[in-house]
């Protein structure tokens, strides 16, 4: 990724964080002709959206729906529209960018191989067509159609057709580079480590020299609390190292996003043909503190693909890595202008940030434009909490 030194320069924009939300933000207010540096602490996508599972989400998560009720997806509903609509935008991204992400959308498939499943499946898929969700209950044999790799043991599932999969490497990457290409300037290994104002423009310390720019984007994913802290925000987002697992590559079986109703599994086949294997199990820190493989959730997250999908126990694993993943108290994003300090936005997605990042993109240029983002921010209020 390139760099340059920014002596003396004032920038319309700097926007701290090269993952997937801040590389688009760039993207979008780039296309704009604003000016934009663009920093990261590493390198552009090194963080959470380098390192997830790929899959687009669009349903209500079965497991938090499991705990937390229909109350719960009710209150979260504006979050789920969100996701809603950044899947859309996922059709024509790579269009766009100008590379091809890998996007395929056939769908994500919840599978239940026990009939105690079916009740709770059965009540998320009225909860979410009442909510103008598309969702719908499959039997068995629907299953074994759709998927004819699934046990013997289906009893049935549902199905959400705007769901699927794209390639994290390669977005942050596509976004950071159309950015570049419409002369966004990138500063990797720039922490951004202090902020003060004066005269209506924002100066950021970094150790490689201060960045002054007139409104400021923050979307630091797991560095977003260290960052609100700067600005008097106390942000309850909540960090937990979790684990992903690629196999070799094998022959074409497995078109949909696949979830399992008894417990923590997403898998998929990427376009290469690798299956990425995850859903959410914890890592383990060694003695030196570091985030680590932990060999045991390795186990049951396998044993869970391999239940649903048994031919795949001959398939070999290639390579397990960890990434942190973030949450907030309600599921919900954070978004909006930084109270006490005009001119500086921040955006953040829960969990599935992956999944928002094209729209996150757009309505972070549309809060420093001074354009309407189209929706109502207000669920999403840095100072709800
Ligand atoms: C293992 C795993 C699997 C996942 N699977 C999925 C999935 O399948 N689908 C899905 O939708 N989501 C998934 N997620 C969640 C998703 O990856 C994240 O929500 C999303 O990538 C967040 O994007 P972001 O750009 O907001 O943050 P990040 O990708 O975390 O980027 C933030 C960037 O900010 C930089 N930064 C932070 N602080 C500073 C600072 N002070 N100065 C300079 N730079 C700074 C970081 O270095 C980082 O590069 C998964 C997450 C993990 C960890």
């Amino acid at each position: 990724m390139t760099n340059r030194k920014t002596d003396g320069e004032v920038f319309d924009v700097a926007v701290v964080g090269g993952g997937a939300s801040g590389t688009a933000a760039a993207y979008h207010l780039s296309a704009e002709g604003r000016s934009v540096v663009l920093l990261d602490r590493h390198d552009m996508n090194t963080e959470a959206s380098g390192r997830n599972a790929g899959s687009l989400h669009g349903q209500i998560q079965h497991e938090p729906f499991l705990e937390e009720g229909e109350d719960w997806a009710r209150g979260w509903l504006p979050a789920l529209r969100f996701l809603a609509d950044s899947l859309r935008l996922w059709d024509t991204l790579g269009e766009e960018l100008g590379t091809d992400l890998q996007v395929g959308k056939k769908g994500g498939l919840l599978i239940a191989d026990e009939e105690h499943q079916l009740p709770a499946i059965e009540a998320k898929v009225a909860f979410e067509n009442s909510v103008g969700i598309d969702s719908r209950m499959l039997s068995a044999d629907d299953v074994k159609q759709l998927a004819p790799w699934v046990t013997d043991d289906v009893v049935g599932g549902e199905l959400c057709p705007i769901e699927g999969k794209a390639n994290p490497l390669l977005v942050a990457p596509a976004f950071a580079r159309r950015a570049v290409a419409q002369g966004a300037v990138l500063m990797p290994r720039s922490p951004v480590e202090g902020f003060r104002e004066e005269r209506g423009l924002h100066i950021l310390r970094t150790p490689r020299g201060e960045v002054v720019a007139r409104q400021v984007v923050l979307a630091g994913g797991d560095g977003m609390p260290a960052l609100g802290r700067h600005f008097g925000l106390d942000l309850p987002i909540s960090s937990g190292a979790v684990q992903v697992s690629v196999t070799e590559r094998i022959d074409p079986m497995v078109s949909h996003l696949v979830y399992y109703a008894g417990g923590k599994l997403t898998f998929k086949q990427a376009q290469s043909g690798t299956l990425l294997i995850g859903g959410g199990w914890p890592a383990r820190r060694n003695a030196a503190g570091e985030w680590v493989v932990n060999p045991e959730s390795l186990r049951a997250n396998l044993a869970m693909a391999t239940r649903i999908a048994p031919s795949i126990a001959d398939v070999s694993l290639l390579r397990t890595w960890v990434g942190i993943g973030n949450g907030t108290p309600d599921h919900s994003p954070i978004i909006g202008a930084v109270p006490g300090h005009p001119g500086v936005w921040l955006g953040f997605y829960p969990y599935m940030g992956f999944t928002a990042s094209p729209l996150m993109g757009r309505i972070l240029s549309d809060l420093v434009l001074g354009r309407d983002p189209d929706r109502d921010l207000t669920p999403f209020a840095p100072d709800r909490f």
